[in-house]
């Protein structure tokens, strides 16, 4: 009866990023750095991530939700269980 709307309510995981709220910098692919394939290249730290090698998936805000907008991140921070 309601068991369709109980299920659009519940956290659905982000389909870009399975959930993790980030997905592998399309820059670096995930390297962190740019370059330093080749003997005597220097590598360069990757801007697009900041060289952490992944950036805040963006179809569900770093949620890792894909309905995140019923699930918003509190104002303080943490967020869900450890809000507050
Ligand atoms: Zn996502
Ligand atoms: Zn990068």
């Amino acid at each position: 009866m309601v068991e369709g709307l109980t299920d659009y309510l519940k956290p659905r995981k982000c389909q870009s990023c399975y959930g993790a709220g980030y997905t592998p910098c399309p820059t670096c692919h995930g390297r962190g750095r740019l370059g330093g394939v080749f003997r005597g290249q220097q590598a360069q730290p990757c801007e697009t991530c900041g060289s952490r090698g992944r950036v805040r998936c963006q179809p569900c805000q770093h949620t890792g939700l894909a309905n995140y907008w019923l699930w918003q991140p509190s104002e303080n921070g943490g967020w869900g269980a450890r809000g507050q």
